[in-house]
């Protein structure tokens, strides 16, 4: 999901919640820990390719929005250090000794959900809606077709 989806959707979410949450400042900390979470794309870019530019780093996961993992020329695992069980884990166990550290985990979780839903769900269910659409890869042309019968 882009940043800028997470930001939109976890600033309703955090407004939907508003009502229900006495210290307001915790939804802020659960809109930051909602989006900030894929600062590990951007640390991981930076990284790799050792270039500081938030801009290319953008532009590098931009490019490869809405493609399978193995058209995006990375692993899963790749730029993701921050989206596993155990960074999650970590946080809830840090936000159980300190409920105030609670936002933060509970914004991790809501940006594991909207990741998850994308990838689980939107993702497979526009596939070949979206694709073509967008100019990528999308289903195999007849001569890709083709081409593949005969390698086989
Ligand atoms: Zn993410």
């Amino acid at each position: 999901m882009l940043v800028s989806q997470h930001a939109a959707l976890s600033a309703l979410a955090a407004l939907t919640a508003a009502p229900l949450v006495k210290n307001k400042a915790n939804l802020g900390l659960f809109w930051a820990a909602a989006v900030g979470q894929d600062v590990d794309h951007y640390l991981w870019h930076a990284l790799k390719f050792h270039n500081p530019s938030l801009r290319d780093a953008y532009s590098f996961f931009r490019s490869r929005y809405g493609k399978a993992w193995h058209e995006r020329g990375l692993r899963k695992e790749d730029a993701r250090a921050l989206h596993g069980p155990l960074p999650l884990a970590f946080a809830v166990a840090l936000a159980l000794a300190d409920r105030r550290l609670a936002p933060i985990a509970a914004g991790m979780a809501f940006h594991g959900l909207l990741d998850a839903l994308q990838e689980r769900v939107i993702t497979p269910a526009t596939y070949h809606v979206a694709r073509p659409a967008l100019g990528t890869v999308g289903p195999p042309r007849p001569v890709e077709r083709g081409e593949a019968e005969r390698a086989a």
